[in-house]
């Protein structure tokens, strides 16, 4: 009998990927075959790193990982899930807030599609780790590396 392969996409806008993102992902990989990251790109959404350089982020953080690919996409979650045949939305929580936020629109897209919403505790070494404060870092010139996964350089 043929196996089907689990496999999970991973969305988010990852402004820039943070160690955060990196550990629930390797976790991720312990639960599915195949883990997707999908950085979700809207012309309406600034952000402050490009779309090729968050590729470039996640491309070296996951280097010598076959089973983690990226892409980006510009559709509704759901839909870029089908597109690549996913089953999972893999996604990450750290805080009460999260957890709201998760709630409704993991809620949603089980409703709209049936596809599951896998959600991983963050690591408490990471929990205070968020793009938006190593963004707020950059502007006043700080170094990020310590936010950054593993032999990413920026
Ligand atoms: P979005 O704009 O979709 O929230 P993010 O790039 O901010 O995209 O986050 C993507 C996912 O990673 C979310 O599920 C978020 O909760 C999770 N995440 C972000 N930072 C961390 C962290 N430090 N530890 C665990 N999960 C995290």
């Amino acid at each position: 009998m043929q196996k089907i392969m689990k496999r999970a996409i991973f969305p988010g806008t990852f402004d820039p990927f943070t160690i955060g993102h990196y550990s629930i992902v390797e976790r991720g990989l312990a639960l599915f075959d195949e883990i997707i990251i999908g950085i979700g790109v809207n012309q309406l959404k600034k952000t402050l790193f490009d779309e090729e350089k968050r590729l470039d982020i996640i491309r070296q953080a996951f280097i010598n990982e076959p089973r983690v690919k990226v892409t980006t996409y510009n559709c509704l979650t759901i839909d870029f899930a089908k597109s690549v045949d996913a089953q999972f939305i893999l996604r990450g929580l750290r805080t009460v807030s999260d957890f709201e936020y998760e709630r409704t629109i993991g809620d949603t897209n089980r409703i709209l599609s049936g596809i599951e919403t896998v959600i991983l505790f963050t690591e408490s070494d990471y929990a205070h780790i968020s793009s938006t404060v190593a963004r707020d870092l950059i502007s006043y010139g700080k170094d990020i590396s310590a936010f950054l996964p593993p032999n990413v350089k920026l």
